[in-house]
């Protein structure tokens, strides 16, 4: 029998008619599948009915076990190809060599991590991924949302961003503490410019490493003023400047500026 393990974040989704939502929100490609964490292989299950062929990481050992006997046949004839290892140790840049969607009903203790790491990845390209409630509203936040944030900003600027619908606690087993939210993510084409030198929101994924870094820095204090973030590691002046030319108050806090502001300022500081 298998005992759900807190530590890696094991809520197993019990609800078929969840299950069956999942699957039909999916966006239609024939991408690859990337499931993190098949737990019991439910949902696993499901995307392999639906002809998907499917990459599935999982850390726990013991799941590992029962999932290559219980889908020996899907892993024999390659419609499931299971890895058994921490996800996060075999992500270097790209985590599968082919163009992808991720899937998955995520361990809420990486989840923020695991969806960071899907953004910055150049073969992802659609997320649809259960978390926290108030993850996915931070992922989804538009501007003057009180949950407007670093997350937002980052992931609206590349992809459009839905929360389809949230999951009671008793859905799952063990029920969660908190509520949780199907969030979809589809990255724009072309976010980052490619080869064929056509236009994108960044010149180049070392660029939006570094707007990612900017708004770290944007974000440190949330309560603080945008200048006082900003101007450890800027210009006071040049700040100011661009504040000014904007028509704002120079005590604007980060989450009051809009979000092209944020790309505007970042190409000019
Ligand atoms: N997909 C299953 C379901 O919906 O019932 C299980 C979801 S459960 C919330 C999260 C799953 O992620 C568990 O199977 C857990 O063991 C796995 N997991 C946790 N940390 C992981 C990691 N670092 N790498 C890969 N899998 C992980």
């Amino acid at each position: 029998m298998i005992i759900p393990k807190k530590k890696f974040g094991q809520n197993f989704l019990k609800d078929e008619s969840i299950l069956n939502k999942i699957i039909e929100s999916m966006p239609k490609s024939d991408n690859l599948i990337v499931e993190i964490g098949p737990g019991l292989g439910d949902l696993t299950k499901k995307l392999i009915e639906r002809k998907k062929r499917v990459v599935a990481f999982e850390v726990d050992n013991d799941l590992c076990k029962y999932l290559k006997k219980n889908f020996s046949k899907e892993i024999e004839s390659k419609n499931l190809t299971l890895i058994c290892s921490d996800v996060l140790e075999k992500w270097e840049e790209r985590l599968a060599d082919e163009r992808y969607d991720l899937v998955a009903n995520l361990p809420y203790y990486i989840a923020t991590k695991i969806i960071l790491k899907a953004l910055k990845d150049p073969n992802c390209e659609t997320l649809t991924v259960m978390v926290q409630k108030e993850v996915a509203l931070k992922f989804c936040a538009k501007e003057k949302d009180k949950n407007f944030a670093s997350l937002s900003i980052l992931a609206n600027s590349i992809c459009k961003t839905k929360i389809l619908f949230d999951v009671d606690r008793e859905s799952f087993y063990p029920p969660p503490k908190v509520t949780s939210s199907v969030l979809q993510m589809v990255k724009f084409k072309n976010y980052v410019k490619d080869l064929n030198e056509k236009e994108g929101v960044f010149d180049s994924y070392l660029e939006y490493e570094k707007f990612e870094s900017f708004l770290k820095r944007a974000f440190f204090s949330p309560r603080k003023t945008l200048i006082k973030n900003l101007s450890k590691h800027y210009d006071k002046k040049k700040l100011e400047k661009f504040l000014k030319e904007q028509d704002l108050p120079l005590n604007i806090r980060p989450h009051e500026l809009p979000l092209y502001l944020y790309h505007l300022l970042f190409k000019n500081i």
